[in-house]
């Protein structure tokens, strides 16, 4: 039996996801081999890598004047991919810190561009009125689900500036509009299939721009004119985002995705307000549908929480130490019996431990 598996990254997959590809483990397609033995050059594979790309731009309603990369090296090498990409030195870029993630991001641009930073906050989205942007910015960088402390974006300033976004944590979670972005980037191994790939969604005048000191392998283009095969791609984990694509086809897509994952998200935070005994901090408007954090009142509890949770098949639920206290990351792969299963955990334990 399978555990409610609350990590927020890498995550739960979807155990459908998971049986499939235990089923074709060793013959993938009736090749006589599995997927990852396969050449990535092979008619299979690129059939595979099409179908992923044309169910992914589905779901998300990618328009035709983006491109969809599929790159290495994480979300994190996008941090320094994004200023390569898309300034020349001396440049100024805009950059809105709403905690761990953001300021990652801000590091590394900040050696390459003057980075502005326009406002700061750990547990709210800065009010956009306030925010003074740069004339001459090239783009705006936002970070859209802060994973740590779970502060999700629900509208997006106002400007005709490049939007670039982090959607690392939150990326197939519900319905977006592609075009308020130039730029959409995110790890794989929360919402898309397992770690070892990252994806790229341009719009298409934003490639080839690059700083000529760009590394072959972080230059956009590089990756849109090989079909994101200048090298050996991670197969298995394009194959097993593949899988998961298709299975959020047949969910009924990122519009059912976003109904149940708001019931989801809804279900805990209702919780945690109505009790004495849990608490959480951050603004309530925009409260992240995929990391719920919670704390506990009495924190030399904690310990015991995390035990007892273990001890129930809840697992993962430990805050990020920089911000502390619980984290439930509950990514579309989370089924709804687990949230009903923490739920009742933690009526239960605050009814023992109040
Ligand atoms: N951005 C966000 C919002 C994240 O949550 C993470 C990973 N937890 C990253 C970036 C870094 O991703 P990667 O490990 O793929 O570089």
């Amino acid at each position: 039996m399978r555990a409610f598996n609350f990590s927020a990254g890498p995550a739960m997959l979807p155990e459908e996801v998971m049986r499939k590809a235990q089923a074709e483990f060793l013959d993938w397609k009736n090749t006589g081999m599995s997927v990852m033995e396969v050449s990535h050059r092979s008619k299979e594979f690129m059939a595979l890598a099409h179908k992923m790309e044309a169910d992914l731009r589905e779901v998300m309603h990618i328009p035709d004047n983006y491109k969809v990369l599929f790159v290495h090296g994480g979300a994190s090498l996008q941090f320094t991919a994004i200023p390569m990409n898309l300034t020349q030195e001396g440049d100024t870029v805009d950059y809105i810190n709403t905690g761990v993630w953001s300021e990652k991001a801000i590091k590394e641009a900040s050696r390459y561009v003057n980075v502005n930073e326009v406002a700061t906050s750990e547990t709210a989205i800065p009010n956009f009125d306030e925010m003074t942007f740069s004339k001459d910015a090239k783009y705006i960088h936002i970070c859209q689900n802060e994973t740590i402390t779970g502060v999700e974006y629900q509208s997006l300033p106002k400007t005709d500036k490049i939007i670039v976004a982090d959607f690392s944590s939150t990326i197939l979670s519900r319905p977006i509009n592609v075009s308020d972005y130039g730029v959409i980037y995110a790890g794989a191994q929360k919402n898309i299939g397992p770690a070892g790939l990252a994806i790229v969604i341009v719009r298409e005048d934003l490639i080839g721009n690059a700083r000529s000191d760009t590394p072959t392998l972080m230059n956009w283009q590089t990756y849109n004119d090989n079909e994101s095969m200048f090298n050996t791609p991670s197969t298995y984990a394009w194959y097993l985002a593949s899988l998961v694509f298709e299975w959020i086809k047949d969910q009924g897509g990122v519009e059912k995705m976003a109904e149940i994952n708001q019931r989801k998200a809804n279900k805990l935070y209702e919780l945690v307000d109505a009790s004495d005994f849990y608490y959480n901090e951050i603004e309530p408007s925009v409260r992240s549908w995929m990391n719920v954090t919670f704390k506990l009142k009495n924190p030399e509890l904690d310990t015991l929480f995390l035990e007892e949770s273990k001890k129930a098949g809840l697992l993962s639920l430990k805050g990020h130490k920089v911000y502390g206290g619980m984290r439930a990351s509950i990514y579309n792969a989370m089924p709804e019996a687990g949230i009903d299963a923490l739920v009742s955990f933690m009526k239960d334990f605050e009814e023992k431990h109040a």
